[in-house]
């Protein structure tokens, strides 16, 4: 069966295609699916209700079931900033840099032992009938005291998982820790789960 992918992300879409590929589903964007998001508001508290936002919007445009994530990083010091605001935070003109930059000026002075962070992403699939699957995964590490490394994206240079930098992970070690990795191999097993249990033919 269709699903689609609610996101604008090209490389979103390609992660969850590879991740859900063993399930045999046949994954589009809403681009080709002929739809936009991009009128749908984000204005849930939680990652796990903007993600619903976002899977329902794009099923009820559709008729098809769509699966959508949000994610973002938590920093403890900053009582749980950016949160969901992970995206947007700095202002509309700020890049990963200057976002890098702003929690890392915001920390100056806070000493390893109260650096702690974690980034956490939920995934969520919605269906024509109204049934929902929906999981959240984290991944606790601490930031650093300076940007480390140019792999990954947004966040992960100044992100430590076990004292080494996300920007020096390879794409393949950090799916294996990542927030996003886990959510989706959990939801990847939930919706294996849902459709046998009510003998869907994918
Ligand atoms: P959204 O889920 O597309 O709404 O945006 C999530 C935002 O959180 C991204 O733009 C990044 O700033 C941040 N983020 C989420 N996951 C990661 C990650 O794995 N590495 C670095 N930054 C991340």
């Amino acid at each position: 069966m269709k699903y689609i992918i609610a996101t604008n992300n090209p490389q979103k879409l390609i992660e969850l295609e590879r991740i859900l590929s063993p399930l045999n589903i046949n994954a589009v964007s809403p681009k080709q699916e002929g739809i936009s998001l991009d009128d749908v508001e984000e204005n849930g508290t939680t990652f796990k209700e903007n993600s619903f936002i976002k899977a329902e919007a794009a099923c009820k445009k559709t008729g098809f079931p769509a699966i959508a994530d949000d994610s973002g990083i938590c920093v403890d010091a900053l009582d749980g900033a950016p949160g969901i605001f992970s995206a947007r935070f700095g202002g509309e003109d700020a890049d990963d840099n200057d976002k890098n930059n702003i929690i890392l000026d915001k920390l100056s002075g806070v000493p390893l032992e109260k650096r702690g962070a974690h980034y956490t992403c939920a995934v969520t699939c919605v269906f024509p009938n109204g049934d929902c699957i929906q999981v959240e995964e984290k991944c606790f590490g601490k930031i650093a005291f300076e940007p480390d490394g140019d792999g990954g994206f947004g966040y992960d240079p100044i992100f430590l998982y076990n004292g080494v930098s996300f920007g020096n992970f390879s794409s393949e070690d950090k799916d294996k820790v990542s927030h996003r990795g886990k959510a989706l191999r959990l939801f990847k097993d939930e919706l294996k789960k849902y459709l046998e249990e009510n003998n869907v033919n994918q």
